[in-house]
Protein backbone atom coordinates (compact mmCIF):
# COMPACT_ATOMS: atom_id res chain seq x y z
CA UNK A 1 0.00 0.00 0.00
CA UNK A 2 1.27 3.44 -1.07
CA UNK A 3 0.63 6.01 1.82
CA UNK A 4 0.17 9.39 1.20
CA UNK A 5 2.07 12.29 2.86
CA UNK A 6 -0.89 13.11 4.40
CA UNK A 7 -1.55 9.75 5.22
CA UNK A 8 2.11 9.15 6.44
CA UNK A 9 1.99 12.17 8.77
CA UNK A 10 -1.15 11.31 10.22
CA UNK A 11 -0.09 7.93 10.65
CA UNK A 12 3.65 9.07 12.59
CA UNK A 13 1.21 11.36 15.11
CA UNK A 14 -0.27 8.60 15.65
CA UNK A 15 2.58 6.04 16.78
CA UNK A 16 3.86 8.73 18.51
CA UNK A 17 6.37 11.72 17.55
CA UNK A 18 9.50 10.53 19.41
CA UNK A 19 9.31 7.36 17.77
CA UNK A 20 8.77 8.71 14.94
CA UNK A 21 11.79 10.77 15.04
CA UNK A 22 14.42 8.27 15.39
CA UNK A 23 12.98 5.83 12.64
CA UNK A 24 11.34 8.24 10.01
CA UNK A 25 13.56 11.63 10.51
CA UNK A 26 14.67 10.78 6.43
CA UNK A 27 10.98 10.50 5.40
CA UNK A 28 9.88 13.37 7.49
CA UNK A 29 13.16 15.53 5.69
CA UNK A 30 11.80 14.35 2.36
CA UNK A 31 8.23 16.01 2.88
CA UNK A 32 9.88 19.06 4.07
CA UNK A 33 12.13 19.18 1.01
CA UNK A 34 9.15 18.94 -1.41
CA UNK A 35 7.83 21.91 0.27
CA UNK A 36 10.42 23.72 -1.29
CA UNK A 37 8.57 24.98 -3.56
CA UNK A 38 6.99 26.78 -1.37
CA UNK A 39 6.06 30.18 -1.01
CA UNK A 40 7.30 31.05 2.53
CA UNK A 41 11.08 31.01 3.69
CA UNK A 42 11.48 29.75 6.42
CA UNK A 43 14.35 28.92 9.40
CA UNK A 44 14.01 27.35 12.50
CA UNK A 45 16.75 27.64 14.30
CA UNK A 46 17.97 25.69 17.89
CA UNK A 47 19.46 27.31 19.96
CA UNK A 48 20.21 25.72 23.32
CA UNK A 49 17.34 23.21 23.32
CA UNK A 50 16.75 19.50 23.11
CA UNK A 51 14.78 19.44 20.24
CA UNK A 52 11.40 18.53 22.26
CA UNK A 53 9.21 21.40 20.84
CA UNK A 54 10.55 20.18 17.52
CA UNK A 55 9.22 16.60 18.43
CA UNK A 56 6.02 18.22 19.96
CA UNK A 57 5.02 20.16 16.87
CA UNK A 58 5.38 16.70 14.73
CA UNK A 59 2.43 16.05 17.05
CA UNK A 60 0.15 18.82 15.55
CA UNK A 61 -3.58 18.30 14.85
CA UNK A 62 -5.48 21.72 14.27
CA UNK A 63 -3.60 21.76 11.46
CA UNK A 64 -1.25 18.88 11.36
CA UNK A 65 2.22 19.62 10.09
CA UNK A 66 0.84 18.48 6.46
CA UNK A 67 -1.83 21.21 6.64
CA UNK A 68 0.86 23.16 7.28
CA UNK A 69 2.89 23.07 5.00
CA UNK A 70 0.92 22.30 2.30
CA UNK A 71 -2.21 24.68 3.00
CA UNK A 72 0.24 27.67 4.09
CA UNK A 73 3.16 27.14 1.45
CA UNK A 74 5.51 26.86 3.84
CA UNK A 75 9.11 26.05 2.94
CA UNK A 76 11.44 24.92 5.66
CA UNK A 77 14.77 26.15 4.19
CA UNK A 78 16.91 25.27 7.47
CA UNK A 79 15.92 22.76 10.19
CA UNK A 80 18.52 21.31 11.83
CA UNK A 81 16.98 17.79 12.49
CA UNK A 82 14.96 17.83 9.36
CA UNK A 83 16.50 19.54 6.63
CA UNK A 84 18.55 17.10 3.88
CA UNK A 85 21.71 19.72 3.09
CA UNK A 86 24.37 19.71 5.65
CA UNK A 87 27.90 21.02 6.22
CA UNK A 88 28.68 24.22 4.10
CA UNK A 89 25.70 23.57 2.01
CA UNK A 90 24.05 24.04 5.26
CA UNK A 91 25.96 26.93 6.55
CA UNK A 92 25.17 28.70 3.19
CA UNK A 93 21.17 28.73 4.21
CA UNK A 94 21.69 30.53 6.77
CA UNK A 95 24.15 32.96 5.46
CA UNK A 96 21.44 33.59 2.97
CA UNK A 97 19.09 34.74 4.93
CA UNK A 98 21.75 36.23 7.93
CA UNK A 99 22.73 38.76 4.97
CA UNK A 100 19.22 39.21 3.16
CA UNK A 101 20.36 37.58 -0.53
CA UNK A 102 17.79 34.94 0.18
CA UNK A 103 14.13 36.53 1.82
CA UNK A 104 12.76 35.32 5.22
CA UNK A 105 9.62 35.50 6.02
CA UNK A 106 9.58 33.45 9.10
CA UNK A 107 12.30 33.48 11.69
CA UNK A 108 11.25 30.37 14.61
CA UNK A 109 13.63 30.04 17.52
CA UNK A 110 13.92 26.45 19.29
CA UNK A 111 15.82 26.75 22.56
CA UNK A 112 17.23 30.02 24.32
CA UNK A 113 20.01 31.90 23.41
CA UNK A 114 23.58 31.81 25.15
CA UNK A 115 26.10 34.23 25.39
CA UNK A 116 28.97 34.23 23.08
CA UNK A 117 30.66 31.27 22.61
CA UNK A 118 28.77 28.54 25.31
CA UNK A 119 26.95 27.55 22.19
CA UNK A 120 28.14 27.68 18.50
CA UNK A 121 26.82 26.35 15.24
CA UNK A 122 29.14 26.08 12.23
CA UNK A 123 31.73 27.89 10.85
CA UNK A 124 32.81 30.87 8.58
CA UNK A 125 36.40 31.07 7.73
CA UNK A 126 37.48 28.75 10.44
CA UNK A 127 35.97 30.45 13.09
CA UNK A 128 33.20 29.17 15.01
CA UNK A 129 29.69 31.36 14.67
CA UNK A 130 27.93 31.69 18.18
CA UNK A 131 24.34 30.62 17.89
CA UNK A 132 23.54 34.54 19.59
CA UNK A 133 24.77 36.39 16.35
CA UNK A 134 23.35 34.06 14.19
CA UNK A 135 20.20 34.79 15.77
CA UNK A 136 20.39 38.64 16.19
CA UNK A 137 21.15 38.60 12.50
CA UNK A 138 18.01 36.05 11.74
CA UNK A 139 16.05 37.88 13.51
CA UNK A 140 16.74 41.43 12.19
CA UNK A 141 15.99 40.15 8.51
CA UNK A 142 12.94 37.99 9.19
CA UNK A 143 9.30 39.17 8.39
CA UNK A 144 8.49 37.70 11.80
CA UNK A 145 9.49 35.66 14.75
CA UNK A 146 8.50 33.34 17.15
CA UNK A 147 9.98 32.07 19.96
CA UNK A 148 8.86 28.24 20.21
CA UNK A 149 9.08 27.12 23.82
CA UNK A 150 9.93 28.42 27.72
CA UNK A 151 13.27 28.84 26.25
CA UNK A 152 13.23 30.59 23.71
CA UNK A 153 10.65 32.88 24.91
CA UNK A 154 11.98 33.36 28.54
CA UNK A 155 15.04 31.50 28.49
CA UNK A 156 13.75 28.25 30.17
CA UNK A 157 16.02 25.35 31.61
CA UNK A 158 19.42 26.90 29.89
CA UNK A 159 18.72 29.60 32.06
CA UNK A 160 17.60 28.39 34.91
CA UNK A 161 19.34 29.79 38.22
CA UNK A 162 22.53 30.03 37.98
CA UNK A 163 22.23 30.37 34.47
CA UNK A 164 26.21 29.88 33.69
CA UNK A 165 25.97 30.26 30.10
CA UNK A 166 23.76 33.82 30.59
CA UNK A 167 21.31 32.24 28.46
CA UNK A 168 17.96 34.20 27.95
CA UNK A 169 14.91 34.12 25.54
CA UNK A 170 14.81 36.29 22.72
CA UNK A 171 12.94 39.45 24.17
CA UNK A 172 11.94 38.28 27.77
CA UNK A 173 14.69 36.66 30.76
CA UNK A 174 12.11 35.20 33.05
CA UNK A 175 9.39 38.18 33.45
CA UNK A 176 11.98 40.94 33.17
CA UNK A 177 11.65 42.32 29.38
CA UNK A 178 15.04 42.39 27.11
CA UNK A 179 16.28 39.28 26.14
CA UNK A 180 18.57 38.71 23.33
CA UNK A 181 16.98 40.98 21.11
CA UNK A 182 16.21 43.98 23.37
CA UNK A 183 13.16 45.42 24.74
CA UNK A 184 12.14 47.11 21.27
CA UNK A 185 13.14 44.85 19.29
CA UNK A 186 10.31 45.00 16.19
CA UNK A 187 10.30 42.57 12.96
CA UNK A 188 9.89 43.71 9.75
CA UNK A 189 6.68 43.35 9.88
CA UNK A 190 6.95 45.56 12.82
CA UNK A 191 5.86 43.12 15.55
CA UNK A 192 7.37 41.71 18.73
CA UNK A 193 8.70 38.54 18.87
CA UNK A 194 5.77 36.25 19.14
CA UNK A 195 6.14 33.82 22.26
CA UNK A 196 5.07 30.42 22.34
CA UNK A 197 5.87 29.08 25.66
CA UNK A 198 5.41 25.37 27.05
CA UNK A 199 8.09 23.14 27.38
CA UNK A 200 7.40 21.75 25.43
CA UNK A 201 4.85 23.79 23.71
CA UNK A 202 0.99 22.21 22.87
CA UNK A 203 1.63 21.71 18.91
CA UNK A 204 -1.41 22.96 18.44
CA UNK A 205 -0.29 26.56 19.66
CA UNK A 206 2.70 26.31 17.31
CA UNK A 207 0.89 25.07 13.98
CA UNK A 208 -2.00 27.45 15.02
CA UNK A 209 0.49 30.38 15.79
CA UNK A 210 2.60 30.10 12.63
CA UNK A 211 -0.84 29.55 10.47
CA UNK A 212 -1.69 32.90 11.65
CA UNK A 213 1.07 34.73 11.44
CA UNK A 214 1.47 33.45 7.46
CA UNK A 215 -1.62 34.39 6.41
CA UNK A 216 -0.69 37.53 7.72
CA UNK A 217 -2.96 38.08 10.76
CA UNK A 218 0.06 37.60 13.88
CA UNK A 219 -2.20 37.17 17.06
CA UNK A 220 -3.59 38.98 19.76
CA UNK A 221 -0.44 39.55 22.22
CA UNK A 222 -0.70 40.23 26.03
CA UNK A 223 2.52 41.47 28.34
CA UNK A 224 4.21 38.67 27.85
CA UNK A 225 3.91 38.72 24.43
CA UNK A 226 2.07 35.57 24.02
CA UNK A 227 -1.47 34.77 21.79
CA UNK A 228 -3.98 35.31 24.31
CA UNK A 229 -5.90 32.84 21.80
CA UNK A 230 -4.33 30.08 24.12
CA UNK A 231 -2.62 31.99 27.08
CA UNK A 232 -5.42 34.50 28.21
CA UNK A 233 -6.59 32.03 30.67
CA UNK A 234 -4.98 30.48 33.93
CA UNK A 235 -5.08 26.79 33.89
CA UNK A 236 -7.15 26.53 37.11
CA UNK A 237 -9.97 28.50 35.70
CA UNK A 238 -10.16 25.98 33.13
CA UNK A 239 -9.34 22.76 35.28
CA UNK A 240 -12.01 19.66 35.91
CA UNK A 241 -10.69 19.71 39.87
CA UNK A 242 -11.79 23.35 40.41
CA UNK A 243 -14.79 22.29 42.33
CA UNK A 244 -12.76 20.36 44.50
CA UNK A 245 -10.18 23.17 45.10
CA UNK A 246 -13.48 25.41 45.61
CA UNK A 247 -14.82 23.16 48.41
CA UNK A 248 -11.49 23.14 50.03
CA UNK A 249 -10.76 19.47 49.15
CA UNK A 250 -7.33 18.86 48.47
CA UNK A 251 -5.46 15.64 47.75
CA UNK A 252 -3.14 14.40 50.12
CA UNK A 253 -0.96 11.99 47.81
CA UNK A 254 -0.94 11.72 44.04
CA UNK A 255 -4.06 9.27 42.68
CA UNK A 256 -6.52 11.22 44.86
CA UNK A 257 -9.33 12.41 43.10
CA UNK A 258 -9.03 16.25 44.59
CA UNK A 259 -7.41 18.85 43.92
CA UNK A 260 -3.40 18.87 43.85
CA UNK A 261 -2.89 22.20 45.33
CA UNK A 262 -0.99 20.88 48.73
CA UNK A 263 0.58 18.48 45.90
CA UNK A 264 2.55 21.79 43.92
CA UNK A 265 0.25 22.45 41.46
CA UNK A 266 1.04 25.87 39.39
CA UNK A 267 -2.09 25.94 37.96
CA UNK A 268 -3.60 29.23 39.66
CA UNK A 269 -0.35 31.20 38.33
CA UNK A 270 0.31 29.27 34.57
CA UNK A 271 -1.35 30.55 32.12
CA UNK A 272 -1.84 28.20 29.52
CA UNK A 273 -5.24 26.50 27.83
CA UNK A 274 -4.25 23.12 28.32
CA UNK A 275 -7.14 21.63 30.19
CA UNK A 276 -9.46 22.90 27.59
CA UNK A 277 -7.79 21.94 24.70
CA UNK A 278 -5.73 18.58 26.54
CA UNK A 279 -2.51 16.98 25.08
CA UNK A 280 -1.98 14.29 22.70
CA UNK A 281 -4.83 14.95 20.50
CA UNK A 282 -7.11 15.94 23.14
CA UNK A 283 -6.71 12.57 25.44
CA UNK A 284 -5.39 13.92 28.59
CA UNK A 285 -3.41 17.33 30.54
CA UNK A 286 -1.77 17.44 33.34
CA UNK A 287 -4.34 18.41 35.99
CA UNK A 288 -6.80 15.70 34.38
CA UNK A 289 -4.37 13.08 34.57
CA UNK A 290 -3.32 13.68 38.59
CA UNK A 291 0.05 14.73 38.28
CA UNK A 292 -0.82 18.83 38.69
CA UNK A 293 0.18 21.71 36.40
CA UNK A 294 4.37 22.07 36.38
CA UNK A 295 4.34 25.61 35.08
CA UNK A 296 6.10 25.42 32.01
CA UNK A 297 4.26 27.54 30.23
CA UNK A 298 4.95 30.52 32.95
CA UNK A 299 8.20 32.75 32.35
CA UNK A 300 9.93 31.58 35.82
CA UNK A 301 10.15 27.98 34.80
CA UNK A 302 11.63 25.81 36.33
CA UNK A 303 12.55 28.50 38.74
CA UNK A 304 10.88 29.59 41.42
CA UNK A 305 7.82 30.02 41.88
CA UNK A 306 7.24 27.27 40.02
CA UNK A 307 9.78 25.31 41.98
CA UNK A 308 9.44 23.77 43.80
CA UNK A 309 7.77 21.35 42.11
CA UNK A 310 5.81 19.21 44.40
CA UNK A 311 5.80 22.04 46.88
CA UNK A 312 2.70 24.47 47.32
CA UNK A 313 3.57 27.46 46.64
CA UNK A 314 4.20 29.89 49.63
CA UNK A 315 1.73 31.90 50.70
CA UNK A 316 -0.80 32.13 47.80
CA UNK A 317 -4.32 32.39 49.69
CA UNK A 318 -5.98 29.78 49.82
CA UNK A 319 -9.25 29.20 48.43
CA UNK A 320 -10.87 32.34 49.67
CA UNK A 321 -12.84 33.39 47.13
CA UNK A 322 -9.84 35.96 45.70
CA UNK A 323 -9.72 36.20 41.96
CA UNK A 324 -6.92 33.45 40.76
CA UNK A 325 -5.76 35.57 37.90
CA UNK A 326 -4.95 38.43 40.32
CA UNK A 327 -2.69 35.88 42.20
CA UNK A 328 -0.87 34.89 39.38
CA UNK A 329 -0.14 38.85 37.86
CA UNK A 330 0.62 39.56 41.79
CA UNK A 331 3.28 36.38 41.38
CA UNK A 332 4.67 37.79 38.38
CA UNK A 333 5.12 41.13 39.07
CA UNK A 334 6.77 40.55 42.81
CA UNK A 335 9.37 37.88 41.12
CA UNK A 336 10.72 40.63 38.61
CA UNK A 337 11.05 43.22 41.03
CA UNK A 338 12.36 40.94 43.42
CA UNK A 339 10.07 41.29 46.35
CA UNK A 340 9.63 37.51 46.89
CA UNK A 341 7.55 35.69 49.44
CA UNK A 342 6.94 38.70 51.70
CA UNK A 343 5.53 40.79 49.27
CA UNK A 344 3.10 37.77 48.46
CA UNK A 345 2.10 37.23 52.47
CA UNK A 346 1.06 40.72 51.91
CA UNK A 347 -1.05 40.20 49.22
CA UNK A 348 -2.33 37.43 50.84
CA UNK A 349 -3.68 39.65 54.22
CA UNK A 350 -4.70 42.02 51.89
CA UNK A 351 -6.73 39.49 49.43
CA UNK A 352 -8.36 38.56 52.66
CA UNK A 353 -9.15 41.54 54.24
CA UNK A 354 -10.56 42.78 51.02
CA UNK A 355 -12.74 40.06 50.36
CA UNK A 356 -13.87 40.34 54.27
CA UNK A 357 -14.48 44.10 53.40
CA UNK A 358 -16.44 43.11 50.20
CA UNK A 359 -18.60 40.14 52.55
CA UNK A 360 -19.27 43.32 54.94
CA UNK A 361 -20.42 45.42 52.11
CA UNK A 362 -22.51 43.23 50.57
CA UNK A 363 -24.27 42.40 54.28
CA UNK A 364 -24.66 46.27 54.75
FE1 LIG B 1 -6.79 22.16 39.17
FE2 LIG B 1 -4.38 22.70 40.17
FE3 LIG B 1 -6.33 24.53 40.34
FE4 LIG B 1 -6.44 22.33 41.82
S1 LIG B 1 -4.90 24.00 41.97
S2 LIG B 1 -8.13 23.20 40.65
S3 LIG B 1 -5.56 20.79 40.43
S4 LIG B 1 -5.37 23.78 38.48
Amino acid sequence: MTLTRREFLKTAAALGAATVWSLHAADIARVFSAAAAGEVHTIWFQGASDSGCSISLLQGARPDLIDAITDFKLSVDFHPNLMIPEGDAAINVLRDAADGTQPLDLFVLEGSVPAGNFGTVGEIDGKPVPMETWIKQLASQAKYVVAVGTCAAYGGTPGAFPNPTNAKGLQFYKYEKGGALGADFRSRAGVPVINVPGCPPHPDWITLTLADVLQGFPPHLDSYQRPTAFFGRVVHDQCPRLGYFQQNQFASKFGDLQCLWKLGCKGPITYANCPAIKWNRGINSCTWFGSGCRGCADPSFPDSPTSPFFKEIEAVPAPLGIDVNMVGETIAAATAIGIGAHALRRFARKGRQKTTTETAKEGA
